[in-house]
């Protein structure tokens, strides 16, 4: 961690993403009530949230997919800067879904958010069957932010249904560098790691690459892929 890179998002975000902004109060409320409620302090950060967001936005979006919801911060913000965006969110922990889903009522964005209750790779391969059955569209950009060591379970299966040119994104793939730490590769969320950068890469269904990043989250990295 280093105090700079805290110091550059305070100063920045403020700037790219002044608190008039009509998603302020539901983002600051889905921060503040997820603490309250005892979750981890592990979402995105606002900048990488935002990030993702005009991604999506640029690629013009209609269906996203996310796995790993936890209080529903990363989901809100991807709606709420896209109008024209339905997500589907997977997250397992039951406690984590009914603070998702009150703050993304809060937010108003129920009707655009859809959080699913269950295991990622059990929800993942139900929706796939609906995607290739023909009765829920194709994805144009995947989020993957859940338990690390099933990071190519979650690529594999969403690669499946995704649309051409979406975009797949594997949130804390760097990890403070511990991802070419020779002590740390016994770790389950390093092997996690690793597993999914040497799979894509040599996957003929995307093409990726692994962009490094700071903040005030710290240091970690996404792997970033493209679905042919
Ligand atoms: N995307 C969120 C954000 O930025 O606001 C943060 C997600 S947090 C890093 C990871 C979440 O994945 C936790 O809420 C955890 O309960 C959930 N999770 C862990 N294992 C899971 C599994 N097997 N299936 C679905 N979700 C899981």
């Amino acid at each position: 961690h280093h105090p700079v890179w805290d110091a550059v998002d305070a100063y920045t975000l403020p700037h790219s993403h002044p608190p008039s902004r009509p998603n302020t109060a539901a983002l600051t409320n889905a921060l503040v009530a997820s603490k309250a409620a005892g979750l981890p302090d592990i979402s995105a950060s606002p900048a990488q949230a935002k990030f993702l967001a005009l991604a999506a936005r640029a690629a013009k979006v209609t269906h996203a997919l996310e796995v790993g919801t936890l209080g529903g911060y990363s989901a809100i913000w991807l709606a709420s800067e896209n109008p024209q965006l339905h997500l589907t969110t997977v997250e397992f922990d039951a406690h984590h879904v009914a603070v998702a889903r009150a703050n993304i009522v809060f937010a108003g964005l129920a009707n655009r958010i859809d959080v699913i209750h269950g295991a990622g790779v059990d929800v993942l391969a139900r929706l796939k069957g609906e995607v290739l059955a023909g009765t829920r569209p194709r994805f144009g950009f995947v989020f993957i932010d859940a338990d690390k060591t099933n990071n190519w379970n979650y690529f594999d299966l969403a690669a499946d249904m995704a649309l051409p040119g979406a975009t797949i994104v594997v949130d804390n793939v760097v990890r403070g560098g511990r991802l070419v730490d020779e002590e740390a590769l016994q770790l389950p969320q390093i092997q996690g790691a690793r597993e999914v950068v040497e799979k894509v890469g040599r996957d003929a269904r995307a093409d990726s690459v692994v962009l490094q990043t700071v903040g005030e989250k710290s240091y970690d990295g996404w792997l970033w892929a493209v679905v042919n």
